[in-house]
């Protein structure tokens, strides 16, 4: 991306922690939040992919770091923090984008996998946001952008678990944004509809789909086509952004028209 390209260079002396920041959507963002000026922290539960994002923002001349973390651990949450802090003296922004996608109706779903589900993309988030806030307090605020989907304001057949967790990431980013606005941190999240990431294919399986066929059908919406991650992460910079300063509570939807209506 050229300079001019870049919508938000309001980063410089900001720092991110992102998790999730080793694959699609997450390191989409790091990569964008990094070139817009940000130091990052990239959290993830994959260290060779997590490594590798470091090494493209540094190779762009940007600041990075890798920390490896789970963030259904609230010990590896609350290090994931302070190794940010540490490396980089503060903490602005948290993108909450780590996430996994089981699908299955309820009776398809094992007690094992909704817990693991909700674990890791709704309390995952709760503990992050644990840790990250009093950081954000200290340093006189912050922004915190939540990855829901649009299957967190729509139903969708054999998702449950994902339905459920992700509805749940849209109203606690809302009880959060009241809760925290008069620490002057905002909090928002966004709604992606399917996008090109490797979750897609994850999915394809799950279902025993071809992953071509289930890529096809995925883009059956107004667009006519997926989403990139780069495409999701330009959103989650707008929140982050001082563009989006009195932005908070907001859901923010970027499906390609998949929610906009029956017609
Ligand atoms: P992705 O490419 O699979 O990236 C998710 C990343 O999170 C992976 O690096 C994954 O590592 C990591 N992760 C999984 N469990 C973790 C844990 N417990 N702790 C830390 N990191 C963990 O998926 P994506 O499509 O970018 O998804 C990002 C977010 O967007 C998710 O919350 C997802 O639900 C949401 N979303 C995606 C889509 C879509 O169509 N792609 C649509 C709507 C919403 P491993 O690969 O090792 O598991």
């Amino acid at each position: 991306m050229s300079k001019n390209e870049i919508p938000f260079e309001g980063f410089h002396g900001k720092v991110a922690l992102i998790t999730g920041g080793a694959s699609g959507i997450g390191r989409a963002s790091a990569l964008l939040f990094a070139q817009s000026g940000a130091e990052v922290a990239v959290v993830d539960v994959d260290e060779a992919g997590g490594a590798t994002v470091v090494q493209e923002i540094k190779d762009e001349g940007g600041k990075a770091c890798f920390i490896a973390g789970d963030v259904t651990q609230a010990a590896e949450c609350r290090w994931a923090v302070e190794e940010t802090v540490k490396a980089f003296g503060n903490l602005h922004i948290l993108v909450n984008s780590a996430g996994i996608v089981h699908r299955g109706t309820i009776l398809e779903t094992s007690e094992k996998e909704w817990d693991r589900t909700l674990a890791v993309n709704l309390k995952g988030i709760f503990l992050a946001c644990k840790y990250a806030i009093p950081e954000m307090i200290q340093g006189g605020g912050g922004a915190i952008v939540n990855i829901s989907s649009g299957w967190g304001l729509a139903g969708g057949r054999q998702a449950a678990a994902y339905c459920a967790s992700k509805g749940g990431v849209v109203l606690l980013t809302k009880a959060m944004a009241l809760d925290h606005a008069h620490q002057n941190i905002r909090v928002n999240c966004v709604c992606p509809g399917d996008t090109d990431t490797p979750m897609l294919r994850t999915e394809a399986r799950q279902l025993g789909f071809s992953v071509e066929k289930f890529l096809a059908g995925a883009a059956d919406r107004p667009m006519g086509r997926l989403g990139t991650p780069e495409e999701i992460a330009q959103s989650v910079l707008f929140l982050a952004s001082e563009a989006a300063s009195y932005i908070t509570g907001a859901v923010l939807v970027v499906d390609g028209g998949g929610l906009a209506g029956t017609g």
